[in-house]
């Protein structure tokens, strides 16, 4: 929730009662409780947490406005560029405005991805596209690279000696020695040593062709809840008529672990009368299917970062609206894959929502003792995934 809280906070957003939680949550560290009291004040949490993550939704359309559908490019074009990875918008708008006309490229990796979608980020012509995989592929991905990758928020991992000289850091993010671009006392950075290493290095010689882990070229984003709701007469519409049979929310983190390509065969298994919904590094184990669409709707939908895990909420709710139902009774099913400590804070959320029946996997939360499950499946109904057909055939019957 610090995370959130952090992109909210530079952006000129906070909030009171989210701020003091820091100091109720640290208190509550040693206290004697009882398993009850502990889920008191944890569904509590995900209540104070799914206001900040409402605060940072604020600061970023605010900022950039609604995110829009919009394709983007893995193929990387010749000529000097840049990598920008982590979530703070607002580093790469630094960026985009101080490499404007200077014929430097700007690529997206990783979480920054969504940023495509916004309009106010969008507007350049030199942010041209996206730049490999998720996170935990970047010692793969980055060897050779002609360019300066730029990391602004928590995914860099130990750089591989190839391509060590070209790594930068800025905000939370940091390296033994590597160059760090720090704000001045208005928040403003010069990106002069990055942009310098780009035009040093000047990027490929041709057009590099990059893909998906499947082999696409082509990746769809920006259909946060403004661009899903704006199209929610369709979408009820489809329900309705029976078009659309069921949602899957399949999001969350990726990682190394082979066991994640369930994430793969789970969405190209769906049913083509099924909607996925998608957020985090998790997509990048399949946004790069055509899996076709519904009533000229694409079939996969990127609502963004995991710091975008309120637009799905809304969207969620708002269905529950539309339907005049629970939330746990819509055709929807959320299909998580963990792995980082941040996404505690959105379960947590969905928890607190009293969202039910929720798949997670390759592997549970460390924090998941058998006391701890033994309560999240009796309470929530919290399921460990089994195999994509298993569970197909569990939700859909
Ligand atoms: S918290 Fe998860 S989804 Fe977000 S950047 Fe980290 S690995 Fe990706």
């Amino acid at each position: 929730m610090a995370a959130y809280a952090h992109h909210a906070y530079v952006l000129g957003k906070e909030d009171r009662e989210v701020n003091d939680w820091f100091f109720k949550g640290m208190r509550a560290i040693g206290e004697e409780r009882t398993v009850e009291k502990w889920l008191d004040l944890l569904m509590e949490f995900g209540l104070i947490n799914l206001k900040c993550m409402a605060l940072l939704d604020e600061a970023n359309t605010s900022a950039y406005r609604h995110l829009v559908p919009t394709k983007v490019s893995t193929i990387v074009e010749k000529g000097p560029f840049i990598v920008i990875s982590g979530h703070d918008l607002r580093d790469l708008k630094m960026l985009l405005e101080q490499t404007e006309g200077k014929g430097i490229n700007i690529y997206t990796h990783g979480e920054m991805l969504p940023a495509h979608g916004y309009p106010e980020l969008k507007k350049y012509p030199h942010l041209k596209g996206n730049f490999g995989t998720a996170w935990q592929n970047q010692q793969k991905e980055f060897i050779d690279i002609p360019a300066p990758v730029l990391f602004t928020t928590n995914c860099l991992m130990p750089p591989k000696p190839n391509y060590s000289d070209r790594i930068f850091t800025t905000d939370v993010v940091g390296y033994p020695g590597f160059v760090h671009i720090k704000a001045d006392h208005n928040g403003y950075k010069d990106f002069t040593p990055v942009i310098e290493k780009a035009l040093e290095l000047g990027g490929y010689p041709e057009d590099h062709v990059m893909t998906g882990i499947n082999g696409g070229t082509e990746l769809m984003t920006g259909f946060a809840r403004n661009a899903v709701l704006g199209v929610a007469d369709k979408v009820i519409e489809a329900v309705k008529a029976g078009a659309i049979k069921h949602f899957f929310l399949v999001g969350g983190c990726d990682g190394a672990r082979t066991g994640r390509n369930y994430y793969t065969d789970f969405v190209r298994q769906t049913p083509a009368d099924t909607v996925i919904l998608t957020l985090a590094c998790g997509k990048y184990r399949f946004n790069d299917l055509d899996i076709g669409e519904i009533g000229g709707l694409p079939r996969i939908m990127d609502m963004g970062q995991c710091n975008d895990a309120y637009s799905a909420i809304q969207v969620a709710l708002a269905l529950s609206k539309a339907f005049n139902c629970d939330v746990n009774d819509l055709p929807l099913t959320l299909v998580l894959s963990w792995y980082e400590q941040k996404a505690v804070c959105i379960l947590l959320t969905l928890l607190a929502l009293g969202i039910k029946n929720i798949y997670i996997g390759p592997s549970t939360p460390a924090f998941f003792s058998s006391n701890v499950l033994d309560v999240l499946v009796e309470k929530f109904g919290i399921k460990p995934i089994s195999t994509p057909e298993q569970d197909l055939k569990a939700i859909l019957g």
